[in-house]
C-alpha cells in the first residue's frame, strides 16, 4: 500500500501498487511480512503532520515477519526466523548521542515507514542490528503492537519515574496505553485511565485499571506520575495539575497540538517535572519484549486485510477500533 502524496486519511491516500522485490543490502535482512500494526505516527506521516522524507512511501513500522533472505554479511538471524521491525531503523553510532548510549536522539537516524519503506507490504528490508527476535508466546498479529506502541509506552513509563506500587495516570487510551497499563499493573501500580470514550474506559477497567473516567473528571486522589498519550496539548496542564508534589508527567507522542499557557504555581511549582519521550533505544525494545513475554502482556488486536489499510487508519483516528488495528499480509 503506497502513499504517493500526503493527504487526509478520509480521502484514502493509500493505493495498492506493485514494487520490485527489495534487495537486502550488506548487513540487512529481507523479511516476508506477516502482520503490520497501524500507529498514530503512520497517520502523522500520511496526513502531513510530519514532513515527507520519501515519496512514494510504503508506511508501517510495527512489522512482524520471517527472515526470507539475509543480505551480504548478515549472520545474526537465519532464514525462517521470526523477527520484528520497529520505527528506529538505523543510527550513526558516531554522534555524541550515540556514543553516550542515547541513540534515540541520534542526529542522523533513519526510520521505517518514513525515511525507508515499511511494512504495509509483502516484503520489507531492515538492518539486522535493528531487528528484534520475537518471543514465541505471541502470534504474529499480537506481537506487532509491542514494536512501537509497547516500546514507546515502556520508555514513557520509565521516563514517568512512577514508583513500583505508585499511582499512575494515563491520558488517552489506545494501543500504546493498553500495553503500558499491563506493564504498570505488573509493577503493582494503581492505574488511572482518562479518556472520553466509554468503550475505552470499560477496556481499561477490564485490563485492571483502578479507576477510569473522562479527562475533566475528579480523580480519587493525586497521582505520583502521569503519561499523556493523546496528541492533545490541552491535556498537559490537566495532567500537571493532577500529579502530586514532586510528580512527573511524561509526554509519549511524536506530535502534539500546541500547549496552552500555564500558570507556574499549580502546574510546575512544588518540583513537578515535565518530560517528553523521543523514540527509543534498542535496549528499550529488548527490555520491553522480554518483560512482555514474562508477564505476559496480552495485546488486543483487530485484524484487517492489507488492502483495507485506509479503513484501519480511519478507525484508529476515530477510535472505532478496540486497541490496535493490525494489517494481515497473506
Ligand atoms: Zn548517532
Ligand atoms: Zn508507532
Amino acid at each position: 500500500m503506497l502513499l504517493r502524496s500526503q493527504a487526509p486519511i478520509a480521502t484514502a491516500p493509500l493505493v495498492s501498487g506493485e514494487l520490485a522485490l527489495p534487495d537486502p543490502g550488506p548487513g540487512e535482512l529481507r523479511v516476508r511480512v506477516r502482520a503490520c500494526a497501524t500507529c498514530r505516527t503512520d497517520l502523522h506521516v500520511i496526513e502531513g503532520d510530519l514532513p515527507p522524507r520519501r515519496l512514494p512511501l510504503v508506511p508501517g513500522h510495527q512489522v512482524v515477519g520471517t527472515v526470507e533472505a539475509p543480505g551480504p554479511g548478515a549472520t545474526r538471524f537465519r532464514t525462517g526466523d521470526r523477527v520484528g521491525i520497529a520505527w528506529l531503523r538505523s543510527t550513526c553510532g558516531a554522534c555524541r548521542y550515540c556514543r553516550a548510549g542515547r541513540e534515540n536522539l541520534c542526529e542522523s537516524s533513519t526510520h521505517t515507514g518514513w525515511t525507508h519503506d515499511g511494512g504495509y507490504a509483502e516484503y520489507c528490508c531492515v538492518p539486522e542490528a535493528f531487528a528484534y527476535a520475537i518471543p514465541p508466546g505471541f502470534d504474529d498479529a499480537e506481537a506487532t503492537p509491542l514494536l512501537c506502541a509497547g516500546i514507546i509506552g515502556y520508555r514513557a513509563l520509565l521516563r514517568s519515574r512512577v514508583p513500583r506500587g505508585g499511582r499512575l495516570g494515563l491520558y488517552g487510551f489506545g494501543s500504546s496505553a493498553h500495553i503500558t497499563l499491563q506493564v504498570a499493573r505488573s509493577w503493582g501500580c494503581a492505574v488511572h485511565v482518562l479518556t472520553r470514550e466509554p468503550a475505552r474506559q470499560r477496556l481499561a477497567v477490564s485490563l485492571g485499571a483502578a479507576w477510569a473516567g473522562a479527562p475533566g473528571d475528579a480523580l480519587p486522589g493525586a497521582l505520583d506520575a502521569a503519561i499523556v498519550f493523546a496528541p492533545v496539548g490541552g491535556l498537559v496542564p490537566v495532567a500537571l495539575r493532577a500529579v502530586d508534589k514532586g510528580g512527573t508527567v511524561a509526554l509519549a507522542g511524536i506530535h502534539m497540538s500546541d500547549m496552552p499557557a500555564m500558570a507556574y504555581e499549580p502546574h510546575l511549582f512544588w518540583e513537578k517535572t515535565l518530560r517528553s519521550v523521543t523514540a527509543n533505544t534498542r535496549a528499550d525494545g529488548e527490555a520491553l519484549l522480554a518483560e512482555a513475554a514474562a508477564i505476559p502482556i496480552r495485546p488486543r488486536v483487530t485484524r484487517y486485510p492489507l488492502s483495507d489499510a485506509n479503513r484501519a487508519l480511519v478507525d484508529i483516528k476515530t477510535s472505532d477500533v478496540e486497541a490496535t488495528a493490525v494489517l494481515m499480509i497473506d
